[in-house]
């Protein structure tokens, strides 16, 4: 068994764009609302990223009780100032909020999270299209690819179908040729699926949801769940101790794909910048 190594790969990633960074000067911007821890930490690590990549950093920060208007005129204002050339607003966002009307309001043009629909529209084309993915799947995609892990013509079975991890990663499976399921909560048999899979990709948020029994000798594990356990120290969906054990490669969480999602990310900031300066 061979661990995926997400932390690795994304400081490479992340040193490699540094020269293109020195010269575009590219500038990404966060808009930050509330205090919850987890979403405090994925920000550091995303400042901390574009620190190490010279990509300068701001971020506008919110209280919990801001509304929706604000957060619009916020947007808007990101949309217009030159200087940024990408920004993402760190979900989750509180319940008076509504999301949709939030990811609409996003320039498609600097939208590094991938998330607006216009960028979610071009990557179900096909590879060439998928300028600005979502940063998750493009981190999953950059892994796989950095281990020679073929895609096409395997079993894909992608467990989770949310629109910024389960449904993208099974476009983007099809998009390299791959036979992809996409199971969810309503799943008849998940293990029937997940038995059959190649390559298994689990976004749910649900500690041990995936056993070792689930698995066939030989597949190859994306853990992309993060769940706190009672002790502190965080968890994927899968049950790394028994999986590991049959699985031919596997992420660890931490480690895995939380790091790639950085890097991708970094990568998405440099795309936008260099898309907006050639008028593409
Ligand atoms: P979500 O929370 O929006 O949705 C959960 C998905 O899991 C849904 O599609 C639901 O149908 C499915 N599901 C729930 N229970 C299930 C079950 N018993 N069997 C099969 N499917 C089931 O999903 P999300 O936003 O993609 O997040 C999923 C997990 O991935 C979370 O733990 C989140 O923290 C993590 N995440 C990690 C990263 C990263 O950078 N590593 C990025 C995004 C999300």
């Amino acid at each position: 068994m061979k661990i995926l190594d997400g932390k690795a790969l994304s400081e490479q990633l992340i040193d490699s764009v540094k020269e293109k960074a020195s010269r575009l000067k590219p500038k990404l911007a966060v808009i930050m609302v509330g205090d919850d821890p987890a979403s405090l930490a994925y920000v550091r690590n995303k400042k901390r990223a574009c620190e190490t990549a010279g990509i300068d950093y701001e971020e506008l920060k919110f209280p919990i009780t801001v509304t929706q208007d604000e957060i619009l005129k916020s947007i808007e204002k990101l949309n217009n100032d030159s200087s940024v050339n990408g920004f993402i607003v760190q979900m989750p966002l509180p319940s008076h909020i509504y999301v949709p009307e939030v990811i609409r309001a996003i320039d498609p043009k600097k939208d590094v999270d991938g998330f607006q629909a216009y960028n979610i529209g071009k990557m179900f084309l096909s590879p060439e299209f998928e300028d600005l993915p979502p940063a998750t799947p493009l981190g999953i995609v950059k892994l796989l690819d950095h281990y020679s892990i073929p895609i096409q013509g395997q079993e894909v079975v992608v467990v989770g179908h949310s629109n910024i991890v389960g449904k993208p990663i099974s476009v983007m499976m099809l998009n390299r040729n791959a036979t992809v399921t996409t199971c969810h909560i309503h799943t008849k048999n998940l293990a029937e699926h997940t038995k059959r899979a190649d390559i298994l990709i689990v976004a749910v948020g649900k500690p041990n949801l995936i056993t070792a029994d689930m698995v066939k000798k030989g597949v190859v594990v994306v853990d992309v769940g993060i769940n706190k356990k009672a002790d502190g120290k965080l968890c994927g969906d899968v049950d790394f101790e028994g999986v590991s054990k049959k699985a031919s490669y596997i992420t660890p969480v931490p480690g895995g794909i939380g790091p790639m999602t950085v890097a991708a990310l970094i990568l998405n900031t440099i795309r936008a910048t260099e898309r907006q300066l050639s008028n593409n």
